[in-house]
């Protein structure tokens, strides 16, 4: 089965009487999770409502649509996916009737079991509609023989493995919860007299809600207006946060796990420079994602940094023959050396991570045929050798460089003078972590589920 809540955006808004308006702004604060899809459920106490579709979240919504999703109550999501897998049945909220009632869900993360959850709900009867691994918790929900809808979730959470963020809404309350593992963040905030749960933090900014506390891992969230949010502990917290989201993922502005993103990226750029020191003119990110640790990089090594690639920052999705041509003129489109400022000098270049290494490969070419004398590339995370099952979209084994080459064989790959990568305890130095509480899998292998 096709995964489908990799990098993608929840939020959750609770009691307040612009809840649609809201989660439009907490989804607009997120779009970086998730380009494909985005979408927003409502309730009004008496009925749900929903509009989701393919687009970004200002393709999506206008403030005719905002205004039809009625109630203080509102969830949403933005859906990023490999390509090929754009059905509209499969943007989120995914919504259903059953003997409760009504529901709405939102889901960040990956299950792991999904196909065996499935398989066993099909052979008993269950019909679905879409691909997405978050319709198994519809279905457990529905099916489950306990009374009461808090008590049907639990069910269901027990019955599901993996990575999940969950937020839940029924008619009259909504669900926050984290799996026992905390690999996708979720944080919860205050927002007036209501509250709002988001993946990142830069929503709460947006909105001007105030950060409380991160959804603890195994906690299950209840809100019911006139109280406040009852915790149910459905699991021991056994925290294994995803160490990718400080790497790539989230957005510097965000704290994830308590720890802002900006500071941690800066951090594994000045350990990267301790780790992978060279002589060079000047120091240049690869932007946006390498600018942080390349400001890390030049203020540990001494050596000026220089904005010396430009972004164009209006690509959006470009409709280009997958060619060889075609996907170098692609990073062409939305990259771009100063070439005044780098003739007959050598560069650092630091970018976050190397995937297949065609966008590495890629800038080294355009900055040589700049007139770069030289190009050290230097990577803010150790080789990502493994891919990730627990919600971030990286590629099967045999298509990671790093998972087939040796370090030489992949800086003569990307034509590169050298090449250097921080190491695993480099970058669980640089966010103050210990080896236990993060999944490092794409890193080491070591998988947890
Ligand atoms: P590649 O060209 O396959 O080596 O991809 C490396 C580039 O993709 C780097 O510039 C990263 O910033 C970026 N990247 C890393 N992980 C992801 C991801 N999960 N989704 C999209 N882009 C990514």
């Amino acid at each position: 089965m096709r995964s489908m809540n990799e990098k993608c955006a929840v939020v959750g808004i609770f009691d307040h009487p612009q809840a649609s308006k809201l989660a439009y702004f907490s989804l607009h604060a997120q779009q970086h999770r998730g380009q494909e899809a985005a979408g927003i459920s409502t309730s009004n106490g008496e009925k749900l409502f929903t509009i989701k579709d393919r687009g970004l979240v200002t393709q999506v919504f206008d403030n005719q649509k905002l205004a039809t999703l009625k109630g203080e109550m509102a969830i949403g999501h933005t859906r990023y996916s490999t390509a090929g897998d754009d059905s509209i049945l499969d943007a989120q909220p995914v919504f259903a009737r059953y003997d409760l009632g009504e529901m709405a869900i939102v889901h960040n993360g990956n299950l792991t079991n999904a196909k065996e959850v499935r398989d066993a709900l099909i052979k008993k009867g269950a019909i679905f509609q879409t691909f997405m691994d978050t319709e198994n918790l519809i279905h457990l929900i529905a099916k489950s023989d306990q009374q009461h809808l808090t008590d049907r979730i639990i069910d269901a959470v027990k019955k599901i493995e993996g990575a999940y963020s969950l937020v839940f809404l029924s008619r009259s309350k909504m669900f926050a919860m984290r799996d026992r593992f905390g690999f996708r963040p979720l944080s919860l905030g205050r927002l007036g007299d209501g509250y709002v749960v988001a993946s990142e933090t830069c929503a709460f900014d947006l909105i001007g809600a105030e950060y409380i506390r991160d959804v603890e891992p195994g906690e299950l969230l209840i809100f019911e207006k006139g109280k406040a949010p009852q915790s149910i502990k459905v699991y021991e917290p056994t925290p294994k946060h995803c160490i990718f989201e400080y790497v790539y993922f989230a957005r510097p502005d965000s704290n994830v796990y308590n720890q802002n993103v900006y500071t941690m990226r800066k951090a594994m750029g000045k350990k990267l420079a301790q780790e992978q020191p060279i002589e060079a003119d000047m120091v240049v990110p690869v932007p946006d994602g390498g600018v942080p640790s390349a400001i890390g990089y030049a203020q540990e090594s001494g050596i000026p940094f220089e904005m010396a690639i430009m972004r164009n920052h209006y690509i959006g999705r470009t409709f280009i023959e997958p060619t060889q041509e075609m996907r170098d003129l692609k990073v062409k489109m939305k990259l771009s050396p100063i070439a005044s400022l780098i003739k007959g000098k050598r560069l650092i270049v630091i970018d976050d991570s190397i995937v297949r290494g065609t966008t590495s490969r890629q800038i080294v070419r355009m900055l040589k045929a700049a007139g770069a004398l030289e190009v050290h590339m230097r990577i803010s995370s150790p080789p990502t050798t493994d891919p990730c099952f627990y919600g971030v979209d990286t590629p099967d084994k045999d298509k990671l460089i790093a998972a087939n080459m040796t370090n030489a064989e992949i800086c003569a790959f990307i034509e590169a003078d050298s090449l250097g990568y921080l190491s695993n305890d480099g970058l669980l130095l640089s966010v103050n972590g210990k080896e236990e509480n993060y999944c490092t899998a794409c890193f080491t292998g070591n998988y947890i589920v």
